[in-house]
């Protein structure tokens, strides 16, 4: 079955708005007038052709289990259970039993499907989970995942996968030894645009690449409970590396189709900012790649909001900002003697797109695009940066 991102084929140079839209219509209206004339009274007609695919029965999806009702869970995941075709939602984790109650409510979640930290492993005994998705807390994520894992269920953890790579190896043997799926969230990787973006690199419409910038940071709020744990290191593991720059160092990954061989970096935090004393604020890093592409990223929990990247090729170049916005992404392209062009796409929900994967790849007995060791390398990735940048050497990055 296609995957969402890939059912649709756009032309390779930018396209102008609203182009063949008309075109389309008339000649529509115009085989509608051949046919008989339909009578003036409500009737019946059959079955048209679907432009997208129909849902599965809510019998044959895949139930999920979604451990952690904090801000991510209930503003994007759990409203993108309802554009799912293949997945759903069946049972909710959570330590606030009033709030887990009335989310239940909302997503009509029955009560025997609500349950807490405490009594997590009777998920074991319920056969309507099949899957379990974890968004908690970084240091949370290895816990809550092994224990998925030991009650028979498939897991999908959020990024980043762990708060190391002894940890995120520990959850792939974990996985394998229960002989049940393991898929980080990497939402970019389901969505349309950064989808468009490694088809074209894939086929060389830029040439050989030569340089990726990407930029992603945020101020992290103390005010906001969301962003409380990630700046304690016991909880979030790292700073804003962890949290924004991992969308960075994975989009050069994933863009390049390369691995990372050697990484240059720095961090700097005020030492008078009260958000900086257990986790940093801002690093940038280089990394080379065996090809001889060089990466040059930047994350900030101090910079205004940022998620921008761009590739450099020798035959053209693709930028994209923002590149992993929730619901905004735009995309343009330049070439030699060309002025630059926005390329237009469709717009897909990245979150369903993620879950049906991971609920196809259950059906289906399939491994996910991007299984616990796409994590494990931007785990090491990321070790390897916050290496060189404490010893201010040129770092190798380490193997899986
Ligand atoms: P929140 O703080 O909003 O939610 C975390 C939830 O985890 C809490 O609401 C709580 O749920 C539960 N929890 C359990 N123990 C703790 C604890 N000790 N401290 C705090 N919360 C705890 O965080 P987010 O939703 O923003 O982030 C959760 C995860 O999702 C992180 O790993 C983050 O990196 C990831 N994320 C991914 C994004 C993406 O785009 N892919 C975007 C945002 C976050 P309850 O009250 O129900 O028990």
């Amino acid at each position: 079955m296609p995957q969402p991102m890939s059912s649709f084929s756009m032309p390779r140079r930018g396209l102008i708005r609203g182009t063949g839209a008309g075109l389309i219509a008339a000649s529509g209206s115009a085989a509608a007038q051949q046919g008989d004339p339909a009578p003036v009274r409500a009737i019946g007609r059959p079955m048209p052709k679907l432009e997208r695919e129909a849902p599965l029965s809510p019998e044959e999806r895949v139930g999920f289990a979604v451990v952690g009702l904090g801000k991510f869970a209930l503003n994007q995941i759990l409203p993108s259970f309802a554009f799912c075709r293949q997945a759903k939602l069946v049972s909710l984790v959570s330590g606030d039993a009033a709030k887990a109650r009335e989310v239940a409510r909302q997503y009509g979640v029955p009560e025997s499907g609500i349950h807490d930290y405490a009594n997590y492993d009777r998920i074991a005994d319920d056969p309507a989970i099949q899957v379990v998705y974890v968004i908690l807390p970084n240091a949370l994520h290895a816990e809550y995942t092994q224990r998925a894992f030991r009650a028979g269920k498939h897991v999908l953890c959020e990024k980043p996968m762990a708060v190391s790579s002894a940890e995120a190896r520990e959850m792939i043997a974990a996985g394998r030894a229960a002989g049940r799926k393991l898929m980080v969230a990497y939402r970019a990787q389901y969505e349309t645009f950064n989808r468009k973006a490694i088809e074209m690199i894939r086929e060389g419409e830029l040439g050989k690449l030569r340089l990726i910038t990407s930029d992603h940071g945020r101020p992290a709020k103390p005010e906001e409970p969301a962003d409380q744990w990630r700046l304690q290191r016991a909880l979030a593991g790292g700073g804003s590396l962890f949290d924004v720059g991992i969308y960075a160092v994975n989009a050069m990954r994933y863009l390049s189709g390369e691995e990372p061989e050697e990484v240059m970096a720095m961090t700097q935090s005020d030492p008078d900012d009260p958000r900086f004393r257990e986790v940093e604020d801002r690093t940038t890093w280089q990394f080379r790649m065996p090809s001889g592409l060089l990466c040059n990223g930047s994350t900030s929990y101090s910079y205004f909001e940022t998620k921008r990247l761009s590739v450099l090729g020798t035959d053209a170049a693709l930028r994209m900002d923002p590149a992993t916005d929730y619901d905004l992404r735009r995309m343009w392209v330049s070439r030699e003697g060309e002025r630059e062009a926005e390329l237009l796409l469709p717009m897909n929900n990245q979150f369903a797109a993620g879950l049906d994967h991971m609920a196809e790849c259950v059906r289906e007995n399939r491994d996910p695009r991007t299984p616990g060791e796409e994590g494990l390398r931007d785990m090491l990735a990321m070790e390897a940066i916050y290496e060189a940048a404490r010893t201010g050497r040129t770092v190798r990055v380490g193997t899986p």
